[in-house]
């Protein structure tokens, strides 16, 4: 393949993929002023790149005041669902303790979390961006190698060379420039699927995310608003083993009905899916560094964790808003946004809460997923004590922990803009 002659084209940001995490890193960096360059190897125009991508995001309280001080929120199509409570419990077929049932509530000042859709929040990303003049989004660019060199990080795309104080990785699970980076990989084979896809019911869901235990992996039904004939509508997450999950998903839409119904045990009354479920294969992955000399890891290319907590995008905001503070902080005492606080900050803040969470969500679903007797019943018993039992400042702590994560807050999560 020829190289292009020219020289290379300079840039302060690169940001490679324009998926969830790569909208939220631009708009989080272009408030410390740094001129963004987002490229994505995707061919359609920005905002309808993830229009198939039918999974919903439960945003936290403080993912939700980032992106509403972002304008994002207000230029989704759909108001986002508040989830005013939560109900834990197990399936049917799992002995049981007493009462064995955890329920968290929202407080005073606001909702649990909120629901969106994943394609209706990446086209008002877009939808934002293309508005922002220090942000220009590049479709159908490949980054196709990546070397340090003296004067900063230097890529091809498709032809072309491009050189930038920053690299910020958003190119997902498979993250190529983690592999140039020489990064290594922490990963595990849940040996799992989830099945994702909204699903119409007779029985208003109430605001109430309900989350049931199955031996094989969770099963989450998360509210929606309404669809165009009135009907309650909601999201489900249906985790099964890899084999059962492709043979569920290629039910017919009736029988696919009716085995979830079997799972909700009326719960939601009569139900009805739409669409073929769509089948994500489940691991976890944890890349060993998230920062090297002019680059760092972001979203999916940094974590991809469990989805029974709903928390990777959660922890893609907080990477996305910490690493805006990092470079604002450089660039306020005439630093680059590429210098060493940046990175090394970087790395050693968000490494930590992702770990954490990453930790935590694996740990759960360790103890949920045996059927031994004595465990399960220990289990049973211990969601019993703790919804009994602990105090709902404990509980509020436990919640404010998987919110914020491991250190003090950065800006945007705190609702604060860089300019005003
Ligand atoms: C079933 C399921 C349910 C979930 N539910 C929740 C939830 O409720 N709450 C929550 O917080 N999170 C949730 N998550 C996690 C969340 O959906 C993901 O973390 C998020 O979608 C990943 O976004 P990303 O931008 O990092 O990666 P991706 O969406 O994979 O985007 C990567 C982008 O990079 C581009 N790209 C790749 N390589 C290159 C290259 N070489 N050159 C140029 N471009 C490139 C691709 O085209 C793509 O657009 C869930 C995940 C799953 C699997």
């Amino acid at each position: 393949m020829q190289m292009s002659s020219l020289s290379p084209e300079t840039c302060e940001i690169v940001i490679v993929g324009a998926g969830l995490a790569g909208y939220a890193a631009a708009l989080a960096l272009s408030g410390t002023g740094a001129d963004i360059i987002m490229l994505d190897r995707g061919t359609d125009k920005a905002g309808n790149a993830s229009h198939s991508d039918p999974r919903t995001t439960a945003l936290s309280p403080s993912s939700f005041k980032m992106l509403s001080c972002l304008d994002v929120l207000s230029a989704c199509r759909e108001t986002p669902t508040p989830i005013s409570a939560m109900k834990i419990t197990e399936a049917v077929s799992v002995p049981k303790w007493p009462g064995g049932l955890l329920n968290f509530e929202g407080t005073d000042d606001g909702a649990l979390a909120y629901m969106v859709r994943n394609h209706d929040l990446h086209a008002a990303f877009a939808k934002v961006s293309r508005n922002i003049p220090n942000i220009s989004i590049r479709q159908g660019q490949t980054v196709t190698d990546m070397e340090q060199t003296p004067n900063g990080m230097q890529l091809t795309v498709n032809n072309h060379q491009m050189i930038c104080d920053l690299v910020v990785a958003c190119d997902g699970r498979q993250s190529l420039v983690r592999d140039f980076l020489g990064t290594r990989v922490i990963q595990r084979d849940y040996h799992r699927a989830a099945l994702v896809a909204d699903f119409s019911h007779s029985l208003p869901h109430e605001n109430i995310a309900r989350q049931i235990f199955k031996t094989d992996g969770p099963l989450a039904c998360l509210p929606l608003g309404r669809n165009p004939n009135g009907d309650h509508v909601s999201s489900f997450v249906w985790v099964e083993k890899t084999k059962r999950a492709q043979n569920l998903s290629a039910l017919s839409s009736e029988r696919f009905s009716y085995a979830l119904s079997e799972q909700l045990d009326g719960a939601l009354g009569d139900i009805e899916i739409s669409d073929t479920p769509h089948c994500f294969p489940l691991a976890l992955m944890l890349a060993e560094n998230y920062a090297a000399p002019h680059a760092v890891l972001l979203g999916d290319a940094a974590h991809v964790i469990h989805p029974l907590a709903g928390q990777g995008f959660n922890l893609t905001l907080r990477d996305a808003a910490t690493l805006a503070d990092n470079v604002f902080e450089a660039k306020m005492v005439g630093l680059k946004a590429c210098d060493m606080s940046v990175t090394a900050g970087y790395q050693l803040s968000r490494r930590a809460d992702a770990f954490a969470m990453a930790g935590l969500t694996d740990g759960l679903n360790t103890m949920f997923g045996t059927s031994f007797l004595p465990l399960s019943w220990l289990r049973h018993a211990g969601l019993a004590l703790v919804n009994n039992a602990l105090p709902s400042q404990a509980k509020l702590a436990g919640q404010k922990y998987a919110d914020r994560g491991t250190t003090a807050p950065p800006r945007l999560l705190r609702g604060h803009k860089f300019n005003g």
